[in-house]
């Protein structure tokens, strides 16, 4: 039995799927207008280590994540910029290269992260028309009221708006008439933007209620409903969604279809800088590439975030990637090792791999996974080629690349720094070559120069 969290009623509850065999996951993506920092990868890594549980467990799981490419905008009450916009804008380039360009990058991240690839990314402007019906569909319930800016959720009329959340809505739709422009109440939104005459958009279409471009919310709910059907198992998020955007998008869906619109609500927890929360256009937060600039390997903050259990919130230091980089050093070394030994042993896989179902069954406890792993690991009775069989079966669901583990001499992330100090030592920047010289060294390498050209070993 799998046990989830599950946000709607704030319990763990016996995971149970509509669909004998089937899963159906929608996970809240990307706002594809700058890069995506390790926060936003920590959310991911929630969602794929859910995924893969669901499929150690048996489960067939469709997973749909969403690309938002127009009609987020910069702030939550509908009456910022289009992200979109601003960005193409201000780069010189047409809202599709921005998109495309932000998108690319992060399909690379997920790739070093070993995060699978969603059964469907879907793309909002490639769903305008299911947007634009699905609005006509609340239109024709009664659900929306037109301002001179757009199409308007009236949240009022939704019976149970806010519960998710667990929102005090009297309190917020009575509150002062401020900052709320023409909607009727504070917890009303968008669904349609019509377009400022003022202002010149690259991204618009025509609708019933005339140009404009879609609300964010609405595209979560449409392209859904497609690919998945009007109810589905599991939903997931950040935090940050719940009191607004998953608010706003069990309002519209189950307005629309009368259904309970998702069984199971989930949400990561924040990655944070420093206690405090970050935002991609704040900054703050690394991006996975630049953690690679300085000498990080992608998978050591994998297992960073492994170490916390998603319904935490986390700080990130680079002392504690420090740390997780060497465990994942480690692991990679005892791996290796592991590969090339012929010990005969004793089985002890079943006792182990109820172990470890326990612990990701149990709300995914990922911390607890870990310590069955690492109790495998340094098993020295068991049988060496059944403990590597069994780690690499852990590994489908921890994604921490045992089966590619090899000798490779020095690894990529030494060779990174061996290049940055190569290049700080020909721009004569001594002081600063000697730095990340000692980065190396802490790293547990050696470097020397030699008729011009470094030599690196292991110390
Ligand atoms: P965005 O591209 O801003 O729409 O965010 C993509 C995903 O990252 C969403 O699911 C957010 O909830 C999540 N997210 C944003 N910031 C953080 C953070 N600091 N830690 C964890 N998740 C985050
Ligand atoms: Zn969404």
């Amino acid at each position: 039995m799998i046990k989830l969290y599950n946000t709607l009623t704030r319990k763990k509850e016996a995971f149970k799927e509509i669909k004998k065999g089937q899963v159906g996951l929608y996970t809240c993506g990307p706002t594809v207008y700058w890069y995506q920092h390790i926060g936003n990868l920590r959310s991911y890594i929630f969602s794929d280590v859910l995924r893969k549980t669901l499929e150690y467990n048996g489960l067939k799981v469709k997973q749909v994540v969403n690309v938002t490419d127009v009609g987020h905008l910069t702030n939550d009450s509908d009456d910022g910029a289009d992200k979109m916009e601003v960005a193409a804008k201000k780069e010189g380039k047409t809202a599709k290269q921005i998109a495309n360009f932000y998108f690319s990058e992060f399909a690379k991240d997920f790739i070093k992260l070993r995060i699978k690839e969603p059964w469907k990314w879907v793309w909002a402007t490639e769903h305008v028309k299911e947007q634009i019906d699905l609005i006509k569909k609340l239109e024709k319930k009664g659900f929306t009221y037109e301002t001179k800016d757009g199409i308007y959720y009236d949240s009022s009329k939704f019976k149970n708006y806010g519960k998710l959340a667990k929102l005090n809505v009297k309190g917020l739709q009575k509150g002062k008439r401020v900052g709320f422009g023409d909607k009727r109440n504070s917890t009303d939104f968008a669904l349609w933007k019509l377009s400022d005459e003022k202002e010149e958009r690259q991204q618009e279409w025509d609708s019933p209620w005339g140009l404009g471009f879609p609300g964010w919310h609405i595209e979560c709910s449409a392209m859904s409903m497609k690919y998945l059907g009007s109810r589905i198992d599991i939903h997931t998020g950040g935090e940050d969604h719940l009191p607004i955007h998953h608010t706003n998008e069990v309002a519209q869906s189950e307005a629309a279809t009368g259904k309970k619109f998702v069984n199971y609500w989930m949400h990561g927890y924040f990655l944070l800088n420093k206690g405090r929360k970050v935002s991609k256009s704040k900054g703050g937060l690394y991006t996975i590439s630049e953690l690679e600039e300085e000498g990080y390997d992608a998978l050591a903050f994998r297992y960073l975030c492994l170490q916390a259990h998603y319904r935490t919130q986390m700080n990130f230091s680079l002392e504690a990637l420090d740390a997780a980089q060497n465990a994942y050093e480690k692991i990679k070394r005892k791996v290796i090792e592991l590969k090339e030994m012929k010990h005969k042993g004793l089985d002890s896989t079943k006792e182990y791999l109820i172990r470890f179902l326990k612990a990701i069954n149990d709300d995914l406890n990922m911390p607890q996974a870990l310590n069955v792993f690492w109790s495998v690991l340094d098993d020295v009775d068991f049988d060496a080629g059944k403990k590597l069989k069994l780690l690499e079966k852990f590994d489908s669901v921890l994604g921490l690349g045992i089966k590619n583990m090899k000798s490779e001499g020095v690894p990529k992330g030494i060779k990174e720094l061996v290049k940055k100090r190569e290049e700080l030592r020909k721009n004569k920047k001594f002081a600063e070559a000697d730095i990340v010289r000692n980065r190396i060294l802490e790293k547990g390498y050696g470097v020397e120069d030699s008729e011009g050209k470094s030599v690196v070993r292991k110390i």
